[in-house]
């Protein structure tokens, strides 16, 4: 496949809504280690795993150095399925906006803030189907959302081959992070306002194109 276009969406509350899922087996994973629930009242909101979960430690007493045993049990947990990842659902549109997106040319990933673990997991609760993950970005290895873009086009070296000017990279997502990964990289900022922020708010955050939600991807199929 010739790439000239690489399309990353973001998981949580652009394709799909997850319910806490993620937060709940890091809470398991808290309990076990700590015996404590995890901290609640950090911010989640296009935030890495990796910030988040320097927050809760803190808010612990823990030291930062904890996080990779942290980080390997929340795997661990994940792929044991201690928490059941039924509840988790694609949002209305999401489907058919990667497939309406899908071209020759144009190669549709995932860049999200989930460690690994989690997010093939909610990704397998709603189907992946126009994704290819083998460029996706996860959490695992930045706490700075906007080094993932890096991530997702080193694999796209490494599997097709290609390399692409920022400016031919989509990234979409319901948060001002996800506009400024976008922004930090040159590339373009999709923003869909079916998270806490609204379409006003993702415009005054940079973004290029700007959608109430992905029932109607007109605007961001414009842009490819
Ligand atoms: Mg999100």
């Amino acid at each position: 496949m010739a790439v000239e276009r690489l399309i990353l969406w973001d998981l949580d509350r652009t394709l799909l809504e997850a319910y806490g899922f993620g937060q709940a087996i890091m809470g398991q994973a808290f309990l076990r280690l700590y015996g404590v629930p995890a901290p609640d009242g950090v911010p989640t909101a296009g935030r890495t795993d990796k910030s988040i979960l320097r927050d809760m430690l803190a808010l612990l007493g823990r030291d930062e150095s904890e996080q990779p045993r942290v980080q390997a049990l929340v795997g661990e947990l994940a792929r044991e399925g201690v928490v059941d990842p039924v509840g988790v659902r694609a949002l209305p549109g999401a489907a058919a906006a990667v497939a309406a997106a899908a071209g020759p040319t144009v190669l549709q990933s995932v860049l999200t803030g989930n460690l690994e673990a989690i997010g093939r997991l909610k990704l397998s609760a709603v189907g992946a189907r126009g994704l290819d993950l083998d460029v996706a970005a996860f959490g695992d290895d930045h706490t700075y959302r906007p080094d993932l873009v890096d991530v997702a086009r080193e694999r796209l070296a490494s599997r097709y081959g290609a390399s692409l000017e920022p400016d031919r990279i989509l990234i979409v997502g319901d948060t001002p992070l996800d506009v400024e990964a976008a922004l930090v990289n040159g590339a373009v900022a999709v923003g869909v306002a079916t998270g806490s922020y609204s379409t006003d708010d993702l415009r005054a955050a940079g973004a290029h194109v700007v959608l109430p939600d992905l029932t109607d991807p007109r605007e961001l199929l414009a842009a490819l």
